[in-house]
């Protein structure tokens, strides 16, 4: 058995190219983990850890990777402002490729730079933001807040209406 430091790169979804199975050698690696919302950065993406499985391979420095994503999260109703959760699931499939400083780009591609490191936690975090509503509702009927005094409609009537 050669050794395996591929599986600290599993638990952080951080894989350096050189231990990335090349598929014309070795049958792809795959994983099966459940991330902290917090390892989503930049975007409080606020819930239970979501569930990330897949599978990763290479042939030479294009890396193929097939990734299914499920998640529970919490996001704040457009209208009342309340937390509420919304769950879902992604299945999707990238190609990273290398790209050298100074090189070309590859706009339909995912990327990786001269340090070796294919990082799936931005994709991944794209594939759910788009997955996300863009305009994110507690219910169809939400009542919002009162423009008046701010009251959340959805717990009954204002003080306005009282009034
Ligand atoms: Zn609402
Ligand atoms: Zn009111």
């Amino acid at each position: 058995m050669p050794d395996r430091p591929i599986e600290s790169a599993v638990r952080e979804l951080k894989f350096q190219i050189d231990r990335i199975p090349d598929l014309r050698r070795m049958p792809e690696e795959s994983f099966d983990l459940r991330l902290a919302s917090e390892a989503f950065p930049e975007f409080v993406l606020r819930g239970n850890p979501v569930h990330v499985e897949g599978n990763i391979g290479r042939q030479g420095t294009e890396v193929t990777v097939h990734s299914r994503i499920s998640y529970e999260l919490m996001l704040e109703c457009g209208r009342c402002l309340d937390p509420f959760p919304v769950s879902g699931e992604v299945s999707e499939y990238a190609l990273f490729l290398h790209r050298k400083q100074g090189g070309p780009t590859y706009p339909e591609h995912e990327q990786y730079g001269d340090d070796g490191q294919v990082n799936l936690i931005p994709w991944l975090r794209e594939l759910i933001l788009t997955d996300l509503p863009e305009y994110p509702l507690c219910r169809e009927d939400c009542s919002g807040l009162c423009v008046e005094c701010g009251d959340n409609l959805n717990h009954g009537e204002c003080r306005c209406a009282r009034r």
